[in-house]
């Protein structure tokens, strides 16, 4: 009933011949040491896989270290990507100023300018964007991007982390990798580090056998929780979808709260490819402005009492961070402006608590704040 959890680094052979032949192949039928291949992270990398709709998947120590390894398994030094401007910070700064140590460039646009981004296509090696992109929750038109990077011979890799397999199936939309935090909503219980990335089993292999090496594995007991976690992961997010909307809809109304981002609401610029691509839903995370700006959204954050100021996403417990005081702490209110961001932003994941108390404790928080 509950998957097996086998914490074995490595595994005896009792015929020398097979050992030999197990260890040449690596990740055939038998295991052989658990950085290369293990049954309970194996039975997660089934589950994710049937989840997001692809041959295969394979799972890494944490996103990040998916997409790192994505980027290195497709580049060399003198290679480029193209992605979203709309990215993760981690991402960000791997394409900004990791992968240019070692010579590979990154290009980034706007995840709507699909002529800039047609324009400098042809010969990159990746095209990378986010379902659901930061700061602004912004939805990417994924069958466009598709489009334009079949055209151009080059492979599409969607981070789904913000959508989750329960809303979209990137790969199902022309992706060729669809990868994700399992930190976030697969995991689901502020209680993992983990990553994973989903495909067909020719354009994971070059990425699985790079991490082979690295050894920037997914560990048994974090696959065994992830694989628990995954059990409700349609009931949770459709659980976060409905109180994001609630809680979307009471701040759009608060004389507080200058501009609510959610893909939700139908006044959002995102809403129409939420309802082509997220089945109509806005997923779990919006983001807001409060007024007054850098302070007042920094005792606004101080005063709530159910929802915690803390990083991360997707899971139980509503969290939320000021980007102003927490990510983006060197910026002033320009250099903030110019990458869309108000001093007063605050991105927030809705949880599985009850709606009306997370509504209330915003509301205590801006009252007393006032
Ligand atoms: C958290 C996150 C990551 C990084 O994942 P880790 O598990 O923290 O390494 C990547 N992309 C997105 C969209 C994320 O939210």
């Amino acid at each position: 009933m509950a998957p097996v959890l086998d914490p074995s680094s490595t595994y005896w052979f009792t015929d020398a011949d097979e050992f030999a032949d197990a260890s040449r192949d690596k990740t055939g039928a038998g295991y052989v040491y658990s950085r290369w291949a293990n049954p309970t992270v194996d039975a997660f990398e089934a589950a994710v896989a049937d989840l997001e709709g692809t041959e295969g998947a394979e799972a890494f120590a944490s996103g990040m270290a998916a997409i790192t390894s994505i980027c290195l398994a497709s580049c060399k030094s003198g290679d480029r990507i193209v992605a979203a401007r709309q990215l993760y910070g981690g991402s960000h700064e791997l394409l900004a100023s990791i992968l240019p140590r070692y010579g590979i460039t990154a290009e980034l646009f706007d995840v709507h300018d699909f002529d800039g981004i047609e324009a400098v296509l042809a010969g990159a090696k990746l095209l990378l964007c986010e379902t659901i992109g930061n700061p602004r929750i912004e939805v990417a038109d994924l069958p466009t991007l598709a489009n334009l990077a079949q055209n151009a011979g080059v492979p599409l890799v969607v981070d789904n982390t913000f959508a989750s397999p329960a809303l979209c199936r990137p790969v199902e939309l022309g992706a060729t990798l669809s990868v994700h935090s399992a930190t976030k909503f697969i995991g689901g219980h502020h209680d993992l580090l983990g990553g994973i990335a989903c495909g067909d089993f020719e354009a994971l292999r070059p990425v699985a056998e790079l991490n082979r090496e690295f050894g920037a594995t997914l560990s048994p007991f974090n696959a065994w929780l992830a694989l628990r976690g995954l059990v409700t992961l349609p009931l949770r997010v459709e659980r976060a979808c409905a109180s994001a909307l609630l809680v979307a809809e009471y701040l759009s109304g608060h004389a507080r709260i200058d501009r609510v981002y959610y893909p939700g609401l139908d006044d959002d610029p995102s809403k129409p490819l939420a309802d082509k691509l997220l089945g109509g839903q806005g997923g779990g995370t919006l983001g807001f402005d409060v007024a007054g700006g850098r302070e007042a959204a920094a005792r606004f954050q101080e005063a709530l009492r159910l929802t915690r100021p803390a990083a991360s996403l997707g899971g139980v417990h509503s969290l939320i961070v000021h980007a102003a005081s927490i990510t983006h702490t060197q910026l002033n209110a320009d250099q903030l402006a110019s990458i869309g961001i108000a001093e007063g932003f605050c991105r927030m994941s809705v949880g599985l608590e009850e709606p009306h108390d997370i509504i209330d404790d915003l509301r205590n928080a801006l009252d007393e704040t006032a």
